[in-house]
């Protein structure tokens, strides 16, 4: 076999446990977005949980401002009531009396269920971030043990590619670069024997005319059938 052939061939075996190492290593990008994801979803639904205990606070707020004005108006009534002296007004002071109590009781049970709900919500936010805490500790354990396979993987890959590029400067540019073109579209063997008369990877009879010229020139040759290259094997 044609000398450069043979280094061609080892290039070849070279690229297939490339292949194999750049599949390892893009096989861990969907970990890695996996991990992201689980801790942007515990994150989110923190970020949800605090709003919603923002706006139930605001409401505390509002219903305790509504009280206070309430209690207000009721003292002031009292005040009047004491300075009262006819009947008419005493009555007509009572009235307000009694809807500023009413009032003031809506106020307080609207604020009992609104101090629950916050509660609640308190004790909803704490177990969101504990969440948090919880899924991040384990993201960064997880990542470190990706981080490692990731530049194991890369070790090998350019340790790999090294070795192969030292090879091929052993074939000639022209044929390199053809071996390459083929090699990169189909990501796997470029580079096959002629087997009997025809190519051992699709079956298609080759000419006797180029088989000769292959024999002769120990050059490979594309095949017309399929695309690869062939080389003769004597
Ligand atoms: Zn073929």
């Amino acid at each position: 076999m044609h000398q450069e052939v043979e280094v061609l061939l080892e290039v070849q075996r070279d690229d297939a446990a490339i292949f194999e190492l750049e599949d390892k290593l893009a096989a861990l990008a969907p970990r890695m977005a996996a991990l992201e994801a689980d801790t942007k979803r515990a994150e989110r639904a923190l970020d949800e949980a605090r709003a919603s205990l923002a706006a139930e606070e605001k409401r505390q707020r509002d219903a305790q401002f509504r009280i206070d004005q309430h209690r207000e108006l009721l003292r002031r009534n009292e005040e009047v009531m004491n300075v009262i002296t006819s009947p008419r007004e005493a009555a007509a002071a009572m009235a307000q009396t009694d809807q500023a109590k009413r009032m003031l009781a809506d106020d307080e049970r609207d604020m009992a269920s609104i101090h629950s709900r916050v509660e609640d919500l308190r004790k909803y936010v704490a177990e969101r971030a504990a969440v948090v805490d919880s899924t991040r500790a384990a993201q960064g354990d997880a990542r470190a043990t990706l981080e490692a396979d990731r530049a194991g993987i890369q070790g090998q890959l350019d340790a790999a590619m090294a070795d192969r590029n030292k090879k091929a400067v052993r074939v000639s540019r022209s044929l390199l670069a053809r071996y390459d073109r083929i090699q990169r579209r189909q990501r796997s063997v470029a580079l096959f024997a002629l087997r009997g008369q025809s190519c051992s990877h699709c079956d298609t009879l080759i000419p006797m005319q180029r088989r000769n010229v292959m024999v002769g020139s120990g050059t490979p040759e594309v095949c017309e059938g399929c695309g690869v290259l062939l080389y003769a094997v004597e």
